[in-house]
């Protein structure tokens, strides 16, 4: 099975039929709960000397089959589903990192990213020292002994500049610090793991979903960090957990294969905090896994004719998207997104004030106005005054967002369609702004 390719991967992986039906299609188990066998069934599974289904706020057989499958695709060793990419992204974190503890992140994210590290994980006594991902060096200078884990975006939207994987992965394999990679925006069309990240978290909620219709997450370990190896690094993996009746999670999984990392994240964090993922929402994304493979295809060829629209279009002043900024290391997008350079495209109207941003925004008519990426239709917003508005101005500047930054999320409607909306968008708002001059 995992020598099929990611696309046969995303159809086959972790589930042929249903054991008692032959259903072919993945069933919705919607049960909170599992009949054991027997007492000493009961107990087995408790101890976790077997593996097996309790409570479906810690393991469901739907998401079991979405959790190997995503696992399969991305080229790891398990997975864990959650019910959204905040909860990945903050489990991802609390499963290495406690009070007193740090990690080093890219300054490039997601908005709500920066907030829970800026702010929140803060409050937890968690410290979250934010570099330029720039120059890769900057991770090592911020590491110190109290440092659990190194955070980055793949292609991080606003500033659509590629994450230099291989050269961070690198400095953590020397350092003994696992880099965890938000691949949100580019599933399919960049692995991860194979350029040396250990750790993997989705927003589900976005192209693997595709559809726009479900909330989820998913965190999925590669196995190819060693915990022992830095176990004093890593306390919570290796020191006895008074939660779980004193397991030491890289002995207790030894068995299982280099698991660790995800069974303490179900048995612990997601038992504690309960991000349960309904089954029916990963019914969704098990149904999204199916065409995402030519889904992001499309994506990619509709957002990158786009960018070349605009880049020729005399009312605009700047486009951002992979390999077309000047600033954009184009060795760096070749290496990491050669296939496609995503769904994503940023920029700016000529002259652009906040206004001008959100007077083409009001004239769109077929492209939607939402806070969302990576659905199948296209979407478009303004980050200053909506995703990124909590942010300070520096903070919004750090992140790449200018006031008049616009940002699409290129669906997959014809072309043409796309084309027509956007120009006619365009000569709206900026006929508005010479009427308002
Ligand atoms: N990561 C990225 C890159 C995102 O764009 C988002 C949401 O927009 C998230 C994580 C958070 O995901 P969710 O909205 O599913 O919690």
């Amino acid at each position: 099975m995992t020598t099929m390719k990611p696309e046969s991967l995303a159809l086959h992986a972790g589930y042929r039929a249903d054991p008692t039906t032959n259903a072919v299609a993945v069933p919705i188990y919607q049960t909170t709960s599992y009949q054991f066998n027997d007492s000493a069934h009961a107990a087995r599974l408790f101890d976790l000397s077997e593996m097996g289904n309790i409570y479906t706020r810690v393991m469901n057989p739907t998401n079991d089959v979405f959790e190997q499958r995503i696992a399969a695709i991305e080229g790891g060793v398990a997975a864990l589903a959650l019910s959204s990419g905040q909860g990945a992204t903050t489990l991802s974190v609390l499963n290495v990192a406690q009070a007193g503890d740090n990690i080093v992140s890219s300054t490039d994210l997601y908005g709500g990213t920066w907030n829970l590290f800026a702010n929140t994980m803060k409050t937890m006594g968690i410290e979250v020292r934010f570099v330029d991902p720039e120059d890769p060096e900057n991770f090592r200078r911020a590491t110190d002994e109290r440092t659990r884990a190194y955070y980055a975006e793949t292609l991080p939207n606003p500033k659509l500049q590629v994450f230099p994987i291989r050269e961070v992965a690198a400095i953590g394999e020397e350092l003994g610090v696992p880099l965890i990679m938000d691949n949100t925006a580019s599933p399919i069309i960049c692995r991860p793991f194979d350029h040396g990240a250990h750790i993997i978290v989705h927003s589900c909620t976005k192209y693997i979903g595709g559809h726009g219709n479900s909330i989820g997450g998913v965190i999925v370990d590669s196995g190819s960090f060693d915990w022992v190896k830095h176990a004093e690094r890593f306390p919570l993996l290796n020191q006895p957990d008074p939660s779980y009746h004193g397991a030491v999670w890289t002995e207790a999984t030894k068995e299982l294969g280099p698991v660790a990392y995800i069974v303490k994240a179900r048995c612990t964090l997601q038992r504690d905090l309960g991000l349960a993922l309904s089954p029916f929402n990963t019914f969704n994304f098990i149904q999204g896994l199916e065409t995402l493979s030519l889904r992001i295809r499309e994506h990619c060829s509709n957002a990158q004719a786009v960018a070349d629209f605009l880049a020729k279009d005399p009312r605009v002043a700047r486009v951002i998207y992979p390999g077309m900024t000047p600033e954009d290391r184009s060795e760096r997008t070749e290496t990491y997104l050669p296939e496609g350079k995503g769904g994503l495209v940023g920029f700016e109207i000529k002259d652009a004030t906040t206004e001008t941003g959100a007077a083409f925004i009001d004239a769109l008519q077929m492209i939607y106005h939402v806070a969302n990426i990576g659905d199948t239709r296209t979407l478009a917003i303004h980050p200053a005054s909506t995703t990124h508005q909590q942010l300070k101005p520096e903070e919004q500047l750090a992140t790449g967002v200018t006031p008049g930054y616009l940002r699409l999320s290129v669906g997959i409607e014809h072309i043409d369609d796309i084309l027509a909306d956007l120009d006619q968008a365009l000569t709206a708002a900026v006929k508005g702004t010479a009427r308002a001059a």
